[in-house]
C-alpha cells in the first residue's frame, strides 16, 4: 500500500537554513518514499524559509511552508499552529521530522490534535511486509524496540547520527504558502534571550568526529602525592582547540563541581556521558583518566571505535569495552599529541622570521 510522507522541519533561528540533522532526516525520508513509492511533500516552519526551501529544491519535491515573522523563535502555541496547518494542508499519512528540541517541544500535541500517535528518538524506519516499521532504542541504549501503528497521522521524530545526509545543489523553490492564524492570543509568551552554561570554551560538537572523555583521574593525586589542575585544564583544551574533538565527562568529574571541589573549570553536568548522562553519536571516542565502568559505558553505545588511556591495566576498559587500551599516563599522551599537533600547524602556517 502507497502511503503518502509528509517531511517536517523548522529553519535554524540563528542562521535561517536548516539544521544538519533535517538533512539526515530528508534522506531517510527519501528512501521511505522510494520503498514505498508514496509521495513525498516537504513542509517548513519558520520566519522565513525561502533559503531553506531552496537548500532542497533541487529534490523537485512540492513545499509547503509557513513562513511569518510570529515563528522567528520558538514558541509552543504558535509553532504547534504552523505545524498543524501544514500537517492538514499536506494530509499526509506518515509525518517524519528530526528530533530537534523545536520540533519535539509541539510534535505530541499537534499528534493530539489531528487524532494521530507519535514516536520519538527513532533511528531507523523501513518498509517490512508492505508496512513502515520504525526503530527505536530504550533503557539508555540497552533494549532496541521495532514500531508499526496502524493510526494515522503517525508521526515519527529522528535522531540525529541515524542517516547519511541528503546532499543536493542549490535550486529557487517554489514555495506554496499555508495559512496559519497566529493570533496575538498565541503570542503571550515571549522570547527573552539565549542563556548557556558559564564555560569558557564552547565543549560539546555534536559533528566532532573524535568525542574526547575526561574522567576523575585528571583531578587526582598523580605520582608526585600532587593534584595537576592547570595542566590537566591545559592539556584538554589545547586538545580540544588542535584535534576539534567533543568533550564528554565520567560522572564522577562532573559531579565534583556540584560539590565544590577543585575541578575542570570548563566541565558541566551537560558533558557528562553515560547511563544518567548523554549517548552521543561520534565515529571515534577517546577515553582519558577514566575507568570504563559500566554505567559510564552504556554512554558510548553509538562510539564506533572506542580507545582508552589509563595507567590500571585491569580497568573496566581492558575488560572488552574499548577497542584499544594504552596503559599510560593520560598528562603524558596528551601533552605528546599536543606537541604533535604544534608542529604540524607550525608546517601548515610557519612562523614569519622576524
Ligand atoms: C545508577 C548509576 C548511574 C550512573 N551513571 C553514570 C553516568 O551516566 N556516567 C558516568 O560516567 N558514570 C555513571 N555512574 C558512575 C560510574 O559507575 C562510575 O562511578 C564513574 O563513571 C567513575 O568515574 P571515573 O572513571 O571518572 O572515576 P574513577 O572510577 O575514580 O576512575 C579514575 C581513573 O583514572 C585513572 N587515572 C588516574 N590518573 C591517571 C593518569 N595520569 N593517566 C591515566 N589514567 C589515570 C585511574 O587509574 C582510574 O581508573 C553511575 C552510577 C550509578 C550507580
Amino acid at each position: 500500500m502507497s502511503q503518502s510522507i509528509l517531511f517536517l522541519a523548522h529553519i535554524d533561528e540563528s542562521g535561517g537554513m536548516l539544521p544538519k540533522v533535517a538533512f539526515e532526516v530528508f534522506g531517510a525520508a527519501l528512501d521511505m518514499a522510494a520503498q514505498s513509492g508514496g509521495d513525498i511533500t516537504i513542509g517548513l516552519f519558520g520566519n522565513d524559509v525561502q533559503a531553506a526551501a531552496d537548500s532542497l529544491a533541487s529534490s523537485g519535491l512540492r513545499v509547503l511552508a509557513v513562513s511569518e515573522p510570529e515563528l522567528a523563535h520558538p514558541r509552543y502555541a504558535t509553532d504547534a499552529t504552523a505545524v498543524e496547518a501544514i500537517c492538514r494542508e499536506a494530509a499526509a499519512q506518515i509525518i517524519v521530522g528530526p528530533a530537534t528540541s523545536r520540533l519535539l517541544r509541539v510534535i505530541a500535541g499537534v499528534a493530539h490534535r489531528l487524532q494521530g500517535q507519535a514516536d520519538t528518538h527513532i533511528t531507523s524506519i523501513d518498509l517490512t511486509d508492505g508496512a513502515f516499521t520504525a526503530k527505536r532504542w530504550f533503557y539508555r541504549q540497552r533494549l532496541e524496540a521495532t514500531i508499526q501503528r496502524a493510526a494515522r497521522p503517525w508521526f515519527l521524530v529522528m535522531d540525529a547520527g541515524c542517516h547519511e545526509a541528503w546532499k543536493g545543489a542549490l535550486a529557487t523553490a517554489n514555495v506554496q504558502r499555508v495559512a496559519a492564524f497566529l493570533t496575538s492570543n498565541l503570542q503571550r509568551t515571549t522570547f527573552a534571550g539565549v542563556r548557556v552554561p558559564n564555560t569558557a570554551a564552547q565543549t560539546i560538537r555534536p559533528d566532532a568526529k573524535l568525542l574526547f572523555v575526561a574522567g576523575a583521574g585528571w583531578c587526582k593525586k598523580q605520582a608526585d602525592g600532587k593534584t595537576h589542575l592547570p595542566e590537566a585544564e591545559r592539556a584538554i583544551l589545547n586538545f580540544l582547540h588542535s584535534s576539534g574533538a567533543s568533550l564528554g565527562g565520567s560522572k564522577s568529574l562532573v559531579d565534583q563541581s556540584g560539590e565544590n571541589q577543585a575541578v575542570l573549570g570548563f566541565m558541566t553536568h551537560l558533558n557528562q556521558v553515560g547511563q544518567t548522562g548523554s549517548t552521543p553519536r561520534h565515529p571515534k571516542g577517546l577515553s582519558t583518566c577514566c575507568h570504563g565502568e559500566e554505567p559510564h559505558v552504556v554512554g558510548w553505545r553509538f562510539i564506533n571505535e572506542r580507545r582508552a588511556i589509563n595507567l590500571d591495566p585491569n580497568c573496566g576498559w581492558a575488560r572488552g569495552k574499548a577497542d584499544v587500551l594504552y596503559v599510560a599516563d593520560a598528562f603524558e599522551v596528551i601533552t605528546k599529541l599536543n606537541a604533535l599537533f604544534a608542529v604540524k600547524e607550525e608546517k601548515r602556517s610557519p612562523a614569519v622570521p622576524a
